[in-house]
């Protein structure tokens, strides 16, 4: 297996994308819908529009009031969906909470839900894809092998798993309610460990891993003294492990930009 780094295989695989858009003489357009200003989502649209810039996509955020009604949410959403001139249309979460996040999400037209959420939507979810596409193209032997997978969430944990399962892995789940003790059993015989809990250094130097596996680090979390920080301690004695801040970040990002091209050319 090829151990290439994240920042590495992501900015070789935005110039491959920027050359397949050159190539074709695309125009591909994102829109991101905001309402409010959640710090960590100003982040993260900052991200995704720096990405599109660089590649020649015309990213448009459009943005509303905090206050907002639902009503008037739906409204632009599906106003927006309609738009030819937008060929994948995001809703940036979280929403205020007097709004219903599935509402609005599922409003956006399957065809151009490129984040994957929708149960209609043809992509796959931007965090799950950009993790299984990294480690297919590090070579990573998956079929027969133990994934461990901590967390089970919709947009995370339980499409991962799915993934990795179709990928012929021996897929575990662990959650809330699984014991320390069982989270070391498993973690000892994995081959593959996706953390994606959103709790700092959940998994730290007191386990014993394989040294050989591979470590996937999903979480993000704000210490008090502002740095970012992963839900495993870095610098644990395994093959691989990617970092936080400049890990699965910039894979999700990569996803992205992947389903925008694939909504764009496969004309689904
Ligand atoms: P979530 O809150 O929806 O789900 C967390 C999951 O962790 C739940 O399924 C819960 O059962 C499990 N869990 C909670 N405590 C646990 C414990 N002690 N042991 C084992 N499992 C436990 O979170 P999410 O949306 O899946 O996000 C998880 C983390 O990943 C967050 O830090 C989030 O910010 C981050 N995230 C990062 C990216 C990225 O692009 N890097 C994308 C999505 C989410």
């Amino acid at each position: 297996m090829n151990a290439i780094s994240v920042k590495e295989y992501v900015n070789l695989e935005k110039e491959r994308i920027k050359g397949l858009i050159q190539a074709q003489s695309l125009s591909l357009s994102l829109g991101i819908v905001q309402v409010g200003h959640v710090p960590s989502s100003d982040a993260y649209i900052k991200g995704k529009m720096k990405d599109a810039n660089e590649l020649g996509i015309k990213a448009v955020l459009f943005h509303y009031e905090e206050d907002i009604s639902e009503e008037a949410l739906a409204r632009e959403v599906v106003g927006l969906g309609k738009r030819k001139d937008i060929d994948g249309l995001i809703v940036q979460l979280p929403l205020p909470k007097h709004i219903n996040e599935k509402a609005i999400t599922s409003l956006v037209p399957s065809n151009k839900d490129i984040d994957g959420f929708g149960i209609d939507s043809p992509f796959t979810p931007c965090t799950p894809k950009g993790i299984v596409d990294y480690l297919s193209d590090l070579g990573f032997a998956f079929r027969g092998k133990n994934a461990v997978v901590i967390g089970r969430s919709s947009i995370v944990g339980k499409p991962l798993s799915h993934l990795l399962l179709s990928k012929d892995m021996n897929v575990t789940v662990l959650h809330s309610k699984t014991t320390k003790e069982d989270t070391a059993f498993y973690i000892a015989h994995a081959d593959l460990i996706c953390v994606a809990v959103g709790h700092k250094w959940l998994i730290d130097h007191t386990y014993n891993f394989k040294k050989d596996a591979v470590i996937i680090d999903v979480g993000i979390n704000r210490g008090e003294d502002k740095h970012l920080y992963g839900d495993v301690e870095p610098n644990m004695p395994v093959y691989l492990q990617t970092p936080v801040p400049g890990g699965v970040g910039l894979l999700t990002r990569l996803s992205l930009l992947k389903n925008l091209l694939e909504a764009k050319t496969h004309g689904i």
